[in-house]
């Protein structure tokens, strides 16, 4: 079967420098996969009409799809749309029902008064070799070209409106025009071994895995993702296949494994808790809420999650954790014996079936010969009981409050699994 590709051209000055974050791709390439497209390239050029007419020229060679974002604003620095018009060969016509959109937007859901001003009117101008894309959510129109069988999508870079215009207007269009396979990933999630630890149990298994089968190791904050990818026919001929490998991968990193879905820890908390039916919270001093936020962006963490106290300074500790004044100043707000206070106190206040805390230095400042930055203490309870342990990160500031929640959302995953 006929691999479809894509690639995607992302416009604007600003992801060059750095300043914003190519979010678009991301986002067009996962809804791209999920349909069966594969997408072969990624590509960012800035406000500068000859580098987009040269990628332009250059994807439309190899892919069978081209996706651009951005661009497609009011003002001057945004080009896309009569460099798109001049490339497929059109001029430029008012459209009525994109200016009665755009009206509609100025004055019902803006409500800006007075009369259109001339640059949004622009907005309602499109190559008339153009089909357009509705865009529900913004005054720019998406817009399809076609040219030597391949197919350009044209969209606004604001994420909120590509979004819609990829899930409501492109993706149907695509499964209409195209014929595609099934792309299939299965993803093991593990925490506590690293990448090349993995690859030592897995050295066997990968060089056994069918050619049509890939593995990938995706290592991030203290955690490594391993994803099988295979290319079939359909969905359930691809399940086939993949399955039994997906099983025998599970079963070599059982130790490590923590959910067999590409999902986050939050997630996998909030399963368990939600399974057992039981309630937690948090007392974090280093993480200032992470934890706590993390945990609340699932939704329905109503249902188990009570509650935080962020206990950053000795005084909160001490006033609403009750923990202990001798202990802060014998044994230090960075211990196991303070972490495990807290525990008590958050458990006391907030009248949950768990509770974890934590306390670390997260650096640049702040360490010692005999806590270093990076040492952080971890504990997990519950009314019978409380476990602790002891990170040693050696990492920057804003990696060692993702690799403390994280491994601190893995510690009570046990705790909870080991103390049902
Ligand atoms: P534009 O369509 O070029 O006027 O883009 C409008 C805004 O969307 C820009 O100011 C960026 O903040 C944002 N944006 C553009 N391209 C991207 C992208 N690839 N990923 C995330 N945000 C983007
Ligand atoms: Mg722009």
């Amino acid at each position: 079967m006929k691999q479809i590709t894509a690639s995607i051209i992302t416009i604007g000055d600003e992801l060059l420098i750095g300043q914003t974050i190519d979010t678009n791709s991301a986002f067009i390439a996962q809804e791209l996969n999920k349909i069966g497209v594969w997408v072969k390239r990624r590509v960012a050029v800035g406000d500068n009409e000859s580098d987009i007419w040269q990628a332009l020229d250059d994807e439309g060679k190899i892919t069978d799809i081209i996706i651009i974002t951005g661009g497609l604003g009011p003002t001057a620095d945004d080009i896309t749309k009569p460099l798109l018009c001049k490339y497929f060969g059109g001029k430029l016509i008012l459209n009525h029902e994109v200016l009665a959109h755009v009206t509609y937007l100025f004055e019902k859901v803006y409500r800006r008064p007075g009369p259109l001003m001339e640059a949004n009117k622009k907005q309602a101008e499109v190559p008339d070799v153009c089909t357009v894309l509705h865009n529900a959510r913004g005054t720019a129109p998406g817009m399809m070209f076609h040219k030597d069988g391949k197919v350009f999508f044209s969209l606004p870079g604001v994420p909120h409106e590509m979004k819609g215009l990829i899930l409501n207007e492109v993706l149907p269009v695509i499964q209409n025009q195209f014929k595609m396979p099934a792309i299939l990933h299965r993803t093991a999630f593990t925490v506590g071994a690293g990448e090349t630890m993995l690859a030592e149990m897995l050295k066997e298994f990968e060089p056994a895995l069918p050619a049509s089968i890939k593995l990938a190791y995706l290592p991030s904050y203290g955690m490594v993702k391993l994803r099988l990818t295979t290319i079939a026919v359909t969905n359930e001929a691809g399940e086939k296949e993949i399955e039994p490998y997906f099983e025998k991968l599970q079963e070599l990193v059982m130790e490590y494994l923590v959910t067999n879905k590409d999902e986050g820890l939050e997630n996998v908390v909030a399963d368990i808790l939600k399974q057992k039916a039981k309630t937690m919270c948090t007392a974090e001093s280093c993480t200032g809420g992470y934890i706590a936020h993390r945990i609340t962006s699932v939704p329905g963490s109503s249902a188990y999650f009570l509650g935080s106290i962020i206990s950053y300074a000795n005084s909160v500790k001490e006033n609403l954790l009750h923990v202990s004044p001798h202990t802060l100043s014998i044994k230090g707000a960075v211990s196991r014996e303070t972490v495990t206070e807290m525990v008590a106190g958050a458990l006391y206040k907030l009248k949950t079936d768990y509770a974890l805390a934590v306390s670390g230095i997260m650096g640049p400042g702040g360490g010692s010969e005999e806590k270093p930055v990076g040492t952080v203490w971890i504990a997990a309870g519950n009314k019978e009981k409380t476990e602790t342990t002891r990170l040693n990160l050696r990492f920057d500031r804003n990696r060692n409050i993702e690799m403390t929640a994280t491994y601190a959302l893995n510690f009570l995953r046990k705790f909870i699994l080991n103390n049902p």
